[in-house]
C-alpha cells in the first residue's frame, strides 16, 4: 500500500494526469457570454441621480452585450462605483470599475453651454461613456487573451475603443467623436477649436509627458485620424474643416489598416461566430475590409 503511493503505476499515473487535465480545461474553457455588471450604491449622496439614471436606462447592457461575443476564460466584471472623488476607471483583478466622479465629469462637460464641436445630447454623453468603457474593456482583452502588444498599452486600448466606435453607422459615430473630442479639448483646456493651430501649449510640469497615456490632444487626433482613415470620404470634413493637420492625415488610412489588421489577427479569432453576427446586426456594425 505504501509503496502504491509512494510510486503509482503508470497507468494510474497517467489517468490522474488525465482527469486533472480534464479539469483545467473545464475550468479555462473560454466561452462567450461572461461579462456581468453591477451598478453599486455610490458613497456620495450627490451621484445618487446619476446611479439612478443610468440603471434606470441600463447603460451598461449593450456593452456587456457587445463584449459577450468574446470567447473568455473567466467572467469579467463591470461595475459603477465610488472613488471618494478621484476621476478614474480601471482595470483589476477581473473587474473594470467606472467611477460615478468619471460619469459626472462627462455629464459635466456635455451640459457646457458651447462645445467646440457640435455634438447632440446623446453623442456629447455617450460617446465619451462607451470610449471610455471599451477603453478599460481592452485592457481586459489584453490581459485575457494573453494579446501581444507593441508600443504603450493605453494607446492601444484607445486605438481598439476608437475601432470599434468607428464600426458603428457613420451618423452615430461622428455624433460620438464630437462627443468625445470634447471631452479631450477640455482636459487640455481648450473651449473652441480655433485656436488648436496658434496657440502654443504651457505643460505645467514636465512630468506630465511621464504619464502612461498619450496627453489630451494627442489622444483625440489619433482618434479623429483613425476616423479620417476608416473612410476618407465619409470623414472628409475632419480635414476640410482644418480639424486635423493635412500633415497627419496623410498617413491615416495606413494607421486605420494597421488596427484592423491586429483586430482581425489578435482578436477577432476569440469572438463567437453566432454572438458576433447577433451583435453586429443589432448594432449595426460594420468593420470595412
Ligand atoms: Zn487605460
Amino acid at each position: 500500500m505504501l509503496s502504491f503511493l509512494k510510486r503509482p503505476s503508470t497507468a494510474l499515473a497517467g489517468l490522474l494526469l488525465c482527469f486533472c487535465a480534464a479539469l483545467t480545461t473545464a475550468a479555462d474553457e473560454a466561452k462567450p457570454n461572461r461579462v456581468e455588471i453591477a451598478y453599486l450604491p455610490p458613497k456620495n449622496p450627490a451621484h445618487q441621480p446619476i446611479h439612478d439614471e443610468i440603471k434606470r436606462v441600463a447603460l451598461l447592457d449593450p456593452v456587456r452585450d457587445l463584449l459577450s461575443t468574446f470567447r473568455l476564460p473567466r467572467t469579467l466584471l463591470i461595475k459603477t462605483e465610488g472613488c471618494d472623488g478621484e476621476i478614474n476607471a480601471w482595470f483589476e483583478n477581473d473587474a473594470i470599475t467606472l467611477c460615478y466622479e468619471y460619469l459626472e465629469w462627462i455629464g459635466e462637460v456635455a451640459s457646457k453651454r458651447r462645445a467646440p464641436i457640435p455634438a447632440s445630447a446623446v453623442g456629447a454623453r455617450i460617446g465619451p461613456f462607451l470610449e471610455l468603457v471599451i477603453h478599460e474593456a481592452a485592457h481586459a482583452l489584453f490581459a485575457y487573451l494573453d494579446t501581444p502588444v507593441f508600443g504603450r498599452e493605453e494607446d492601444a486600448a484607445d486605438r481598439l475603443a476608437a475601432f470599434i466606435l468607428l464600426a458603428m453607422p457613420p451618423e452615430k459615430a461622428k455624433d460620438m467623436l464630437a462627443g468625445i473630442a470634447n471631452v479631450y479639448l477640455d482636459e487640455a483646456g481648450f473651449r473652441s477649436t480655433r485656436h488648436l493651430k496658434r496657440r502654443r501649449l504651457g505643460i505645467t510640469r514636465a512630468t506630465v509627458q511621464a504619464d502612461e497615456h498619450s496627453l489630451p490632444l494627442q489622444r483625440m487626433y489619433n482618434l479623429l485620424c483613425l476616423a479620417y482613415g476608416s473612410n476618407e470620404k465619409e470623414y472628409d470634413m475632419l480635414v476640410t474643416s482644418g480639424l486635423l493637420p493635412t500633415e497627419r492625415a496623410e498617413g491615416c488610412a495606413d494607421e486605420y489598416r494597421q488596427t484592423r489588421h491586429a483586430f482581425a489577427r489578435l482578436l477577432a479569432p476569440h469572438l463567437d461566430p453566432d454572438a458576433t453576427e447577433r451583435v453586429k446586426a443589432r448594432f449595426r456594425l460594420q468593420f470595412p475590409q
